[in-house]
């Protein structure tokens, strides 16, 4: 894993999440619908804007994008939105 491909809409790291073998998901650029929900906000959000992720975004990082990576619970202390910005200058 070097990093640089795109794992995901929001900058998680797919490749390191636990659900990848235990529920065989191949990550939310690849499938249509999450297998937790749903729906994501940001998923849709990113691809209605036809971006690849969300550091391609005019408004990255954004309110939604904040608060969903800086949840006490479910963040990551703003890990994935540095992810989405070494996704955006590995393209630069
Ligand atoms: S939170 Fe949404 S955008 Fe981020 S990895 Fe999960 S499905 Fe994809
Ligand atoms: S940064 Fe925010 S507004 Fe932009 S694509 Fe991502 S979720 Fe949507």
């Amino acid at each position: 894993m070097n990093g640089k491909t795109i794992e995901s809409r929001c900058g998680i790291l797919c490749g390191e999440c636990a659900y990848r073998e235990q529920m065989g998901c191949a990550g939310c650029v690849h499938i249509q619908k999450p297998f937790w929900g749903e729906g994501c906000p940001l998923k849709d959000c990113c691809e209605e804007r036809q971006l690849e992720h969300c550091g391609q975004c005019e408004e990255f990082p954004c309110d939604l994008l904040n608060q969903f990576a800086y949840d006490e619970r479910q963040g990551d202390d703003g890990k994935r939105i540095e992810q989405c910005k070494c996704w955006r200058e590995a393209a630069l």
